[in-house]
């Protein structure tokens, strides 16, 4: 199996602004966006730190799998992510050892991306996540990045509120 490297750390989270004040603001990275995640029940922003990203993740649901997470042990590391070359290659050579997987197929998600879990009883406690590189992903992101700024302008929510407050940034000696 080949791994290129991590890929992300998903930290699940209560409130993306307020985690914005460490991991941003105090911690120094970028928030490169925010992206309506709707197959995962969530919204995602994205914190690039070399070759690999920080990913705080809110649920948007309360019955989905990281709003589960959050209820019964609070915000923390979700999973971490490896970015494989072959994620089928990947599971095969990850079961014939005989480890435990949540996904025994890749998932595909939209645009076609390949994912797939690996069960904590496996990896001494870490949710694992292997994932594949598509060429159709950027703009499959693109795309989602645009449906939540529209979806917050139209409803005024909190959800781009770090938008909101870049806006008001430029607004320069206003409030
Ligand atoms: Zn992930």
């Amino acid at each position: 199996m080949k791994i290129k490297k991590i890929d992300h750390i998903a930290i699940v989270v209560e409130d993306i602004d307020d985690a914005l004040g460490f991991w941003r603001d105090a911690l120094g990275l970028t928030l490169s966006h925010v992206e309506d995640v709707p197959d995962q029940q969530s919204i995602v922003a994205f914190l690039p730190t070399g070759e690999s990203e920080v990913e705080l993740v809110k649920p948007t649901s309360d019955d989905s799998g990281v709003a589960r997470f959050l209820n019964k042990r609070g915000p923390g590391i979700h999973h971490i992510c490896f970015e494989v070359e072959d994620i089928e290659e990947a599971l095969a050579s990850l079961r014939a050892d005989g480890v435990r997987l949540i996904n025994e197929t890749p998932q595909i998600g939209t645009g076609g991306k390949k994912i797939a879990f690996i069960h904590p009883e496996s990896t001494h406690g870490v949710l694992v996540e292997m994932y594949e590189l598509t060429g159709q992903e950027p703009e499959v992101r693109l795309a989602r990045a645009r449906r939540l700024a529209d979806r917050a302008l139209a409803s005024g929510q909190a959800a781009a509120s770090s938008a909101l407050e870049f806006l008001r940034g430029l607004g320069g000696n206003g409030r």
